[in-house]
């Protein structure tokens, strides 16, 4: 008897608990699909844990089909700030700036930004943009995400696949959320991991708002995410680097280009580093495929849902959703 005979077989098997796993699972088992999610790592440890995380579009492709997952996304994170102490999602204000003249980005715009008044542009800056944004406490919205999963009927499963092949006998079908892990799991080349280091700080409450250096071709990402009485800071963008281990000189040199910009941040304690691997790709891979089974048996519908680059938050309940078509269209027996 196999581990998905004691529960019942499930429909769909996601493959990956990271937040575009676990936003996925959690859309196909509340259309009541008997859902079962297996990862190498669960959700605290994944990449998804490691993001800021705000809402835009960074390193992420096709611009069409991102903007429609973007803005669905946007409407979803806007109704759970509503639950922010158990979401981990608040709706707040921020700025991006630059130290060239720089228009804001076509998304910022249509998002609804105003510019910056000269009062508010940090030392040496010389533009900038104002929005309002959700911001995503990652740890704490991942472990609501898998609630609201399991209270939908759903279960984790820590389990690492070698290939695509053995996923097929586990159910009739398959959704590939194996971020960065597609590169060997599909194997798909084109997937590249961007390394990005972060600190978290507990600054009491001293930053009110979000910033983002948007600089263009900046050497360094400078920015900064407040999550109640904690932050994020960041960070790096270091593309190929697939090291896991925090890196200290790295977190220096990230309090330091935070604490100048932001003086509010000098008396801030330090609580930890996280590091993740953005699954880079020249566009996102969404879309039915088949995988055919080991030694020959049955093969599954298989759903791609990988290579969110840098904004897999951003897009994930509009690529859920699309998922959510798919296997309708697919048609699951029994359903
Ligand atoms: C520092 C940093 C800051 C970021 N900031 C933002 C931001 O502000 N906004 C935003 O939208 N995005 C941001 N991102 C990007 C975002 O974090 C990623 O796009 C997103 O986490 C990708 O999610 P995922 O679920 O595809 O991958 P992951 O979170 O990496 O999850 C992949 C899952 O698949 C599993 N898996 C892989 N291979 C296998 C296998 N063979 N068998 C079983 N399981 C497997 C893994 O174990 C894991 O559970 C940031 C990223 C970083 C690193």
């Amino acid at each position: 008897m196999s581990a998905s005979d004691e529960v019942g077989r499930p429909d769909v098997v996601v493959v990956g608990a990271g937040v575009i796993g676990l936003t996925t699972a959690a859309v196909l088992a509340e259309a009541g699909l008997r859902v079962r999610v297996d990862a190498e790592r669960l959700p605290g440890a994944t990449t998804s844990a490691a993001a800021g995380a705000t809402w835009g579009p960074f390193m992420i492709g096709p611009e069409d089909r991102v903007a429609a997952w973007a803005a669905t996304s946007l409407a979803v994170f806007e109704e759970l700030a509503a639950g922010q102490e158990e979401t981990g999602v608040a709706v707040i204000e921020g700025t991006h700036q630059s130290m060239t003249p720089t228009e804001p980005p076509r998304w910022a715009v249509s998002a609804g930004v105003r510019p910056c008044t000269a009062a508010e542009l940090r030392p040496g800056y010389v533009t900038g943009w104002r929005r309002r944004s959700p911001v995503v406490d990652m740890p704490r919205y991942l472990a609501w995400l898998e609630r609201r999963f399991t209270h939908a009927g759903g279960r984790v499963r820590a389990h690492a696949y070698r290939s695509l092949a053995e996923t097929a006998q586990e159910a009739p079908v398959v959704v590939n959320c194996s971020g960065v892990g597609a590169a060997t799991l599909v194997p798909d080349p084109g997937v590249t991991p961007v390394r990005g280091q972060v600190v978290v700080v507990r600054h009491g409450g001293a930053l009110r708002e979000f910033f983002g250096d948007d600089t263009p071709d900046a050497p360094e990402l400078t920015y900064a995410f407040p999550h109640g009485d904690t932050a994020v800071l960041g960070g790096t963008a270091q593309r190929g680097d697939a090291t896991l281990e925090p890196s200290p000189a790295v977190s220096e040199a990230i309090l330091h280009r935070c604490r100048a910009v932001l003086p509010e941040l000098r008396g801030a304690e330090v609580l930890g580093t996280r590091v993740g691997l953005r699954p880079a790709r020249e566009a996102v891979r969404l879309e039915t495929a088949r995988v055919a089974g080991a030694d020959g048996a049955d093969g599954a519908v298989l759903v791609h849902n990988y290579g969110h680059g840098g904004a897999g938050v951003t897009v994930s309940w509009g690529c859920a959703a699309e998922v959510l078509d798919l296997v309708k269209q697919a048609g699951i027996p029994g359903h």
